[in-house]
């Protein structure tokens, strides 16, 4: 569904990529984690066009999406939600989710069902139905982080990448976020997800790459990476 393969990208002179390549098989959940710096955000950044990779390949669903501008890549079906609280504030709840299906309503994704998908959206995150008025602004900043997730989901989209969905929020919202991850995928949803709770992101995960530097240090069965005794020494809080 999304494959890259041997992706190098970075700001400037500063090369942060140094050739990744993952594969995203469809209605899968493949987690991305590693520590601050590795070069996790960067690789969303490349893959969604808000930068330009500088070598490799990216491609969605067979379609060459490399260095291709982020209008296009969500138009071909790719949502991302980034990392940090990126809504429309002085728009409500309501309308940023319905902003969040515009690239398929002017261009030649499906259209569908917007509003039967907003009533979809509204009961995935029932924080949000019952605040549907409010202007983003206002909402708390987990909350504004669901709704970025809703919105990104608004696209009905081919695959979702997730950036640290649960950055910053309380205890019981992470869970909630995981809860949704969940149904997502029980629902056939194709995510790449982003954590930097590598405990909870490889328990919902298909499959799982460890990144260090700009590599990929290893990949593997979500399962087998959980019992690695490196990944767990540096990722998961054991000795
Ligand atoms: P974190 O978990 O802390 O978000 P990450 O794995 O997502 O980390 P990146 O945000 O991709 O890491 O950063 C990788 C490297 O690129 C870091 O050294 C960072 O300082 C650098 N970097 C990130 N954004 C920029 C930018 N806009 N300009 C220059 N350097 C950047």
């Amino acid at each position: 569904m999304l494959s890259i393969k041997n992706l190098q990208a970075g700001y400037g002179k500063v090369q942060v990529l140094h050739g990744i390549s993952i594969e995203v098989p469809k209605s899968q959940v493949i987690t991305l984690i590693g520590s601050n710096g590795a070069g996790k955000t960067t690789t969303m950044r490349s893959i969604t066009g808000m930068i330009k990779p500088t070598s490799g390949q990216i491609l969605l669903d067979g379609t060459d999406i490399t260095g291709a501008d982020s209008f296009k890549v969500a138009r071909l079906g790719l949502a991302h939600s980034p990392e940090g609280r990126r809504v429309f504030s002085t728009m409500s709840v309501t309308d940023n989710l319905i902003l969040g299906a515009f690239p398929r309503l002017t261009f030649s994704r499906p259209k569908g069902d917007v509003k039967g998908d907003l009533e979809k959206a509204m009961e995935l995150f029932p924080r949000l139905k019952e605040r549907r008025n409010q202007l983003a602004g206002t909402l708390s900043g987990g909350e504004q982080q669901m709704l970025a997730m809703a919105r990104a989901i608004m696209l009905n989209p081919e695959v979702i990448l997730l950036d640290e969905p649960s950055m910053g929020l309380a205890p019981i919202l992470v869970d909630e976020v995981f809860r949704i991850i969940e149904r997502l995928k029980s629902q056939g949803v194709t995510m790449l997800l982003v954590e930097q709770f590598a405990a909870a992101a490889l328990a919902v995960a298909d499959y799982g790459y460890v990144m260090e530097n700009g590599h990929i240090k290893v990949h593997g069965p979500a399962d087998q990476l959980k019992n690695d005794p490196a990944v767990i020494a540096a990722y998961l809080g054991g000795s």
